[in-house]
């Protein structure tokens, strides 16, 4: 069936290699579009974001290889945006007049640490840390602020794809902080699917999560097959951030969305999102 990849990063932010090198990838696997998401600009400096002057260069070879590979993949130019409420205005004024097809909305950070903003994706100890420090001890109240962040990333109208959206489960090997089937986790993340369902935006099934630490898809199957009861779309991702990564674990992620129900996967066609049948 017809795939596509739409959430890949390069060497504009934290990926290696260059946008060509994943389109060249995503030709040898037979995908029939390629998306650059990298990571938003932000007004503070990091290791991984793109830099806000390097905008109109990331928009200009995008269309490029656009025309330059007319007839043979679709090239749509994308981002992923980092969420935090308050930086809505910076990205008002930089980063949405420039004719981007899509966004994907996804959160990476909670709060600040040592006074800098705190991306829970990092180092285990900074996870304890913040856990102790600002929580006190309370993993429980780290994820009701997280599960908040991602139900109002849903609310901004240019996000159109809701990214990795239980990614904090990235520490939670074993279950060290927290159960899944804890109501009151299952209940933060059914408040996070009403507002996508009301929404009628998309969420990724982003395959990345697989080569973390607590390896497993984003979300976790569980979460999927809720997607699929309550009628929300998803599209599958890889998140890649080298070239080989283009439609990794696509196999086991188009396995997942047909056993937890999904008859459809959503791709990008001419500009349109449009519902696909899985088959089998
Ligand atoms: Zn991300
Ligand atoms: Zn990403």
């Amino acid at each position: 069936m017809e795939l596509q990849s739409l959430h890949t990063h390069s060497h504009f932010c934290d990926g290696q290699g260059a946008m060509e090198d994943y389109l060249q990838a995503a030709l040898r696997h037979g995908l029939t579009a390629y998306g650059p998401s990298s990571h938003s600009p932000v007004p503070w400096s990091n290791n991984y974001s793109m830099a806000l002057a390097d905008i109109p260069r990331y928009v200009a070879e995008a269309r490029r290889l656009r025309d330059a590979y007319q007839g043979q993949i679709e090239v749509y130019l994308g981002l992923e945006l980092d969420f935090r409420p308050d930086l809505y205005p910076f990205y008002q004024q930089h980063l949405f007049p420039h004719g981007f097809d899509y966004f994907i909305g996804s959160v990476h950070l909670v709060g600040e640490l040592n006074g800098q903003p705190w991306s829970f994706e990092g180092r285990l100890s900074s996870f304890i840390q913040v856990i102790a420090e600002r929580y006190s001890g309370d993993a429980r109240s780290l994820l009701t602020d997280y599960y908040a962040l991602v139900r109002q990333t849903v609310a901004w109208p240019e996000v159109g794809i809701l990214g990795h959206l239980d990614r904090i489960r990235v520490h939670n090997a074993g279950e060290a902080f927290f159960s899944e089937e804890a109501s009151w986790y299952v209940d933060l993340v059914e408040d996070v699917l009403d507002a996508v369902q009301q929404s009628g935006k998309l969420v990724e099934l982003n395959t990345a999560g697989w080569r973390k630490t607590n390896p497993g898809p984003n979300p976790s199957p569980w979460i999927v097959r809720r997607c699929a009861e309550r009628g929300i779309p998803m599209c599958l991702t890889p998140d890649a951030h080298r070239a080989e990564q283009i439609a990794f674990q696509y196999a086991a992620g188009l396995d997942l969305l047909r056993a937890a129900g999904h008859r459809y996967v959503t791709l990008l066609q001419d500009g349109q999102w449009t519902p696909t049948p899985l088959n089998p």
